[in-house]
């Protein structure tokens, strides 16, 4: 995963470049409720520390969001510390590496949870409607359910981001932060 770094007033525009859709939802959901249920935390998480968000920053950006709704105190009491404990710097400092698509894939998120893949977890509705917004339409958002009603999720997530990027992405998606990886390069090409 990347070695660069990311700052948070380039988070957004990042987000809507460059995150899949596993990503683009939680971050969604973040911005919207000002909060995330542990799973979604850990998710979403360990894949900003894997595009580069230092540890100040990560705290800072989860600090800023969460306030609104737990107010600046329970932040620090509750919340920060699993911040930086995804970072290595608290319990058993493990640096733990972020999720690839087979462990999203297999997650199993229950009510008001948001991680998961949206490919295999949404209902078909919501896709199509998630995709739309990603800018996928005609035939190639069919060929993308097609994938779904097969369970070929990853090739799913493939074939949006070739849509999306206009190029072709042979190795395939299996992580996310080789996602957000690959769309950089894309973008800067
Ligand atoms: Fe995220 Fe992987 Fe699912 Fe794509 S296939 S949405 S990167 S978990």
């Amino acid at each position: 995963q990347g070695s660069a770094e990311i700052s948070i007033k380039d988070i957004d525009q990042l987000a809507n470049n460059s995150f899949p859709l596993c990503m683009r939802h939680l971050f969604e959901k973040l911005r919207e409720d000002h909060h995330l249920k542990h799973g979604g935390r850990m998710q979403l998480g360990l894949f900003l520390k894997g595009v580069g968000l230092k540890l100040e920053d990560a705290l800072a950006f989860w600090k800023a969001e969460f306030s609104h709704k737990v107010g600046t105190e329970r932040f620090d009491k509750e919340y920060a510390y699993g911040i930086r404990h995804n970072y290595g710097k608290e319990g058993k400092r493990t640096d733990y590496t972020p999720y690839s698509c087979q462990k999203i894939i297999s997650s199993t998120p229950g009510v008001g949870d948001h991680h998961g893949c949206p490919y295999r977890h949404f209902s078909e509705d919501n896709l199509r409607a998630a995709l739309s917004k990603m800018g996928v339409d005609g035939h190639i958002m069919d060929d993308i359910m097609q994938k779904v009603q097969t369970r070929h999720y990853q090739l799913a997530c493939t074939l949006t981001f070739e849509a999306i990027h206009a190029i072709s992405c042979d190795t395939g998606v299996n992580h996310p932060n080789q996602y957000f990886v690959e769309s950089q390069k894309a973008l800067e090409m």
